[in-house]
């Protein structure tokens, strides 16, 4: 983006897209716009989570450069929400460490990852690191658990909270004077765009992103780098209640319950991850912003590692390995979640509130337009 200020280049550029409304139909964005000629800072921050950067109204613009209006809405919207993340940040303060350097996410995980190493080499010795140990408990003579257990439950609840509350921040933002009969009444529909990913689908065939013909890959792999994250999530869960409720310590036989969820989820995460950089990197870039690109990378690169580093631990430790790899996997998990918080993990929880205000908006609409249809009819 070259505008000096993202805002008039938002209005400008919204103001330009109200009067032509050629891309109604391709995502929530063009219904959000349609009737307006002004825009507020909590209307932009809305429109920018709704847009998901599938750039189908970058390839059908007919103002986009070289025409002199410029129109260039996926890149508008691609800075604008990096506004709205660092505006939101819970606590506040962070907001400032985010918008002043994008190698907050790269330095949590390095910090992490030296705290794992010294904490696993101040419990054992240098020894154990390279040491094979498939016995019952190894995992925990590598790291004992209630420092495991203390570093994976702090790092969550801490991702846990302060996303929680930056969503709210951003929530009060984007909807304000929304009840709770319309989020009641909105929900089914926004659960199910949430779900289902529908607007990835660009208004039917998928998104362009890499210059090709628009295809549904991003959905899927979407699919498959959420759809893994739960399932380790999953595998994490019932390993804790394999530990506390039957008794029996890690490393778990192969076929057991969360070896099996850990195997299929860190593939799956991995896959999408490793896809989603691959069509990163053959993006094209006039249709994006730089510091939305560094997000994504670095966490596609966080999340890439996290599944394979799972893996790796799975294939490799009943060998003089596995100390290494878990430790390496441990440190990656913490950094994980110590910087979720201010990470491209946002775009999660933002979009699914703007997509929850659009459900909201639609049900509005469609009560206005019902009494004018029944006064239409002879
Ligand atoms: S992106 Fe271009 S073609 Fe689409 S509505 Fe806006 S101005 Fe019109
Ligand atoms: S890039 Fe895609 S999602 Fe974003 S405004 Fe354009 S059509 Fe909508």
């Amino acid at each position: 983006m070259s505008a000096a200020d993202p805002m008039l280049e938002a209005e400008r550029v919204l103001r330009i897209c109200s009067a032509c409304m050629y891309c109604d139909g391709l995502c929530p964005v063009f219904p959000a716009i349609d009737g307006k000629h002004g825009f507020s800072l909590s209307d932009v921050s809305y429109m920018s989570n709704l847009c998901h950067n599938c750039q189908g109204c970058w390839h059908d613009c007919q103002y986009a450069p070289p025409h002199p209006f410029a129109v260039n809405l996926p890149a508008t919207f691609a800075e604008l929400r990096q506004r709205s993340y660092a505006d939101h940040l819970w606590p506040p303060t962070l907001g400032r460490a985010f918008r002043a350097s994008s190698l907050a996410v790269p330095a949590t995980v390095a910090l992490a990852q030296l705290i794992t190493f010294a904490l696993v080499l101040s419990t054992g010795s240098t020894e154990m690191l390279f040491a094979a140990d498939a016995r019952e408990g190894a995992f925990y003579r590598m790291l004992p658990w209630p420092a495991m257990a203390g570093l994976a439950g702090g790092t969550f609840a801490w991702a846990v909270i302060a996303i929680t509350l930056a969503t709210l921040r951003y929530w009060r933002t984007i909807a304000p004077g929304v009840t709770i009969s319309e989020i009641m009444r909105a929900l089914p529909v926004a659960l199910s765009d949430i779900i289902t990913l529908r607007h990835l689908g660009g208004g039917g065939p998928g998104c362009h992103d890499d210059g090709a013909p628009p295809s549904h890959r991003r959905r899927i792999l979407h699919h498959l780098t959420a759809g893994g994250f739960v399932l380790s999530g999953l595998s994490t869960m019932v390993a804790a209640a394999y530990h506390h409720l039957l008794g029996v310590a890690a490393p778990y036989p192969v076929g057991s319950l969360p070896v099996m969820l850990g195997l299929v989820g860190g593939v799956t995460m991995t896959v999408g991850a490793v896809g989603l950089l691959g069509l990163e990197a053959r993006a094209d870039r006039e249709p994006s912003d730089r510091g939305e690109t560094r997000l994504n990378v670095a966490f596609l690169i966080l999340l890439a590692l996290v599944g394979a580093s799972g893996l790796a631990v799975l294939g490799f430790r009943s060998t003089p390995a596995m100390g290494l790899l878990l430790s390496t996997h441990l440190g990656l998990v913490f950094g994980l979640f110590a910087a979720l918080p201010f990470s491209k993990a946002l775009h999660a929880p933002f979009r699914a509130a703007a997509l929850l205000r659009a459900a909201i908006d639609g049900n509005r609409r469609a009560s206005t337009q019902a009494p004018e249809a029944a006064g239409d009819t002879p």
